[in-house]
């Protein structure tokens, strides 16, 4: 018997499916730490997950997995987010491939650049544009997970959250309107004066629940067509998860923010490529003709061969 026997229904050979996706993670808060939990009760085998922070007193309204011996004391560091979540897979996991990176995901690209899907689970509109380009340019789904606490006025307060699934050339979190020009110089000007966003552990596991539910439709055969694009608002007071308007009306829409020339390897320019070669063979023409009285053109030669290796 499988611990897997009963969710055998999300397919054939669903089990190895799931152990075999490597999921990437960015941000182990209140919200991340809910999603690695569950893929790990899920069976998904592989995982780059990535957070610079380490666990704070503040943290321990929400943060699963993390326990308050996990605090800095007077002689023990505070545990990083990347060891409890590494914790959290390893108690349910036999087997897990689990890289943990305890640093910016600027610096985990090479990570992530390898996982089947990405989810984002950051504060930052900034940082949540910046990793869904990442997550476009190589082809890889990526889920954005985002709550907030929005003030009403006389003392009240809506909890709001959203979740997205983009895929490249599908709509993205700009034609959402989540991402836009207004809201990034915002979150520029009050950079640095920002306190502490308030945040609760029950919307935080609806939302990480939505998402892991869209992993798990892309990953397994549940789904006989994965959506492609989700757009789900969550009203923490009404306590309603529903499709965004927006989702229908973009629907077909192209999006127009991230053109299909984005695709690929950063590191790959064809242009620079094309360049070179130019000059490889302008170099050529040039040391045939003059070599080897023109040192100069000899110099460039030797550079283009030394670039390429030959
Ligand atoms: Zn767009």
């Amino acid at each position: 018997m499988s611990r897997f026997d009963r969710q055998s229904f999300l397919g054939v050979d669903s089990e190895n499916t799931l152990d075999a996706a490597t999921m990437g993670l960015v941000g182990l808060g209140g919200g991340g730490s809910h999603v690695i939990q569950q893929t790990a009760h899920l069976g998904i085998g592989g995982y780059v997950v990535v957070d610079p922070d380490h666990i704070t007193v503040t943290n321990t309204n929400r943060l699963i997995g993390g326990i308050l011996a996990d605090l800095e004391t007077e002689n023990t560091p505070a545990m990083s987010k990347v060891a409890i979540a590494e914790r959290l897979i390893r108690g349910l996991q036999e087997k897990p491939r689990i890289i943990p990176i305890c640093d910016s995901w600027h610096n985990a690209t090479s990570e992530l650049k390898r996982c089947d899907i990405i989810v984002g689970a950051i504060d930052s509109i900034k940082e949540r544009e910046q990793l869904e380009r990442f997550a476009r340019r190589h082809l890889i789904p990526y889920i954005d997970v985002g709550m907030d606490v929005h003030e009403l006025g006389n003392e009240k307060f809506l909890i709001a959250g959203q979740v997205i699934l983009s895929l490249p050339g599908r709509p993205c979190l700009r034609c959402c309107g989540l991402v836009t020009d207004e809201r990034l110089t915002e979150e520029a000007n009050r950079y640095g004066a920002a306190g502490s966003r308030p945040q609760v552990v029950w919307s935080n596991g609806v939302l990480a629940s939505t998402a892991v539910g869209l992993i798990t439709q892309i990953l397994t055969p549940w789904f006989n067509a994965a959506p492609e694009f989700v757009y789900l608002d969550y009203d923490g007071n009404r306590g309603t998860l529903l499709p965004n308007v927006r989702m229908a009306l973009l629907r077909d829409k192209v999006c127009p923010h991230h053109p299909a020339e984005e695709v690929g390897d950063p590191l790959f320019d064809v242009r620079e490529f094309n360049a070179l070669c130019e000059a490889m063979r302008l170099a050529k023409v040039q040391a045939e003709l003059a070599a080897p009285a023109n040192s100069s053109s000899l110099t460039l030669w030797g550079r283009v061969k030394r670039l390429l290796g030959l």
